[in-house]
């Protein structure tokens, strides 16, 4: 089963505080972040890994596919498929050894080029953009029914 959460962003500050909410439930696994250019998947990224205690930038790994992170002793890996031509590229540059990295986090950006090479998701953030721009329309889900009642209780109105 999977339970969705759906929320508005009006301003970045609200991205701010939806990657706060989440980084205190969400330690490790598979994060899909879906939408389109533009739309708040990195800026995401860059503030919850700095809530997870992560000093200095993180830049989009739109290049290099992937930008690993240690952070306070865990490993994350931010992808960026976005320009991946093809799913097997994946398994050239190793992507099963960063797979079997223990309790790991991965999130994943344009997670729809990488085929059957990445896992299922635990938890999924689609991000669309209202068609003034302004606005972002998020929804947020999770295979826990419990975890997606205290996101539900903690994200409202965010
Ligand atoms: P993506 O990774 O999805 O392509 P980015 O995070 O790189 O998108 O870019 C999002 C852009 O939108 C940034 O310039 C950011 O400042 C801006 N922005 C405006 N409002 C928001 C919001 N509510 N959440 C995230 N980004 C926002
Ligand atoms: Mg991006």
């Amino acid at each position: 089963m999977s339970y969705s959460v759906k929320f508005t962003l009006n301003h970045e500050q609200d991205t701010q505080r939806f990657a706060q909410v989440l980084s205190q439930h969400v330690h490790a696994g598979i994060i899909y972040l879906i939408g389109d250019l533009g739309a708040g998947k990195t800026t995401f990224t860059r503030y919850f890994l700095q809530n997870l205690g992560h000093q200095g930038s993180v830049k989009s790994p739109t290049y290099t596919l992937v930008e690993p992170y240690n952070i306070n002793g865990r490993d994350i890996f931010h992808f960026d498929l976005y320009r991946l031509d093809d799913p097997y590229e994946l398994e050239l540059m190793g992507i099963r050894d960063y797979l079997e990295t223990p309790d790991a986090l991965f999130l994943f950006e344009w997670p729809s080029k990488g085929g059957e090479e990445i896992p299922k998701a635990d938890v999924v953030i689609d991000i669309q953009k209202s068609e003034d721009e302004l606005t972002r329309f998020v929804t947020l889900t999770v295979d826990s029914q419990a975890l997606s009642q205290t996101l539900q209780e903690q994200l409202h109105g965010a």
